[in-house]
């Protein structure tokens, strides 16, 4: 998982800083357009992204009082929040996501060392330590900052935020297996700015041979999170269909 606690906070602050940017980069009376992700406008993806900074500044309460708070009361609860969000007015909506933003800051600034260390639950009832929670809101940030569509696209996404995604996204789906099997290989360049060599290649496990499914990183997270993509090659011809990331 992410290698450092610091390292994981600074990619919140991007992720929320491009998120910023795509919000600011939309005029109010584009709020109720549709969104590539089904049945959502922007204004859906905005509540979703405000109320899951709620979510886990009740993690974050969790891992700090040790008191079981659970992210959302149940799954109907989340989607009829976001629903009910989604009728705010934009105004409304941009003053939601800035202020838990915030708010979520300062409850992840609130842990000590024990906090960090403190087994929390998330929506899909994994048990994690609250260190996993930064990482949880980065994933959130990146990938609905380009969902917007306000200018921001995965080729804004910083490179370590892509290397990770891939990671957790290859190893979540080989968990699943329950798509084609394949192998994710980017064709940037293999050296990080300090020269260390960085991963290449992200096998995901599944049915059948593994087909190969070459292109730059940006769009290989693309692919892999089932968002639009461009400019992927594969070994078989066409670019295998993924089924749903979460
Ligand atoms: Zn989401």
């Amino acid at each position: 998982m992410s290698p450092t606690l610091l390292w994981s906070r600074d990619l919140v602050a991007a992720g929320t800083a491009l998120f910023q940017r795509a919000l600011d980069g939309l005029d109010d009376a584009s709020f109720a357009d549709p969104t590539a992700l089904a049945g959502w406008t922007r204004a859906h993806v905005v509540a979703h992204v405000a109320a899951n900074a709620e979510a886990l500044v009740n993690l974050a309460t969790w891992a700090r009082t040790d008191v079981e708070t659970p992210m959302y009361a149940s799954p109907e609860q989340r989607g009829a929040d976001i629903e009910k969000g989604a009728l705010l007015a934009p105004a409304r909506l941009r003053g939601w996501f800035s202020d838990s933003a915030a708010a979520l800051d300062t409850a992840l600034g609130a842990l000590d060392g024990a906090g960090w260390t403190r087994l929390v639950r998330t929506a899909q009832g994994r048990t994690v330590p609250a260190t996993e929670v930064p990482w949880m809101r980065t994933r959130e940030v990146m990938v609905h900052a380009v969902d917007l569509d306000g200018g921001v696209g995965f080729d804004d996404l910083p490179t370590e935020f892509l290397l990770e995604v891939l990671h957790d996204v290859a190893a979540k789906r080989s968990r699943s297996a329950d798509g084609p099997a394949v192998v994710l290989v980017s064709t940037d360049p293999t050296d990080s700015a300090d020269g260390t060599p960085r991963s290449t290649a992200w096998p995901v496990a599944g049915a059948g041979e593994a087909v190969h499914v070459r292109g730059p990183l940006a769009q290989l997270a693309a692919y892999a999170t089932g968002r639009e993509h461009t400019g992927l090659t594969s070994d078989r011809g066409a670019v295998p269909v993924l089924p749903p990331w979460l």
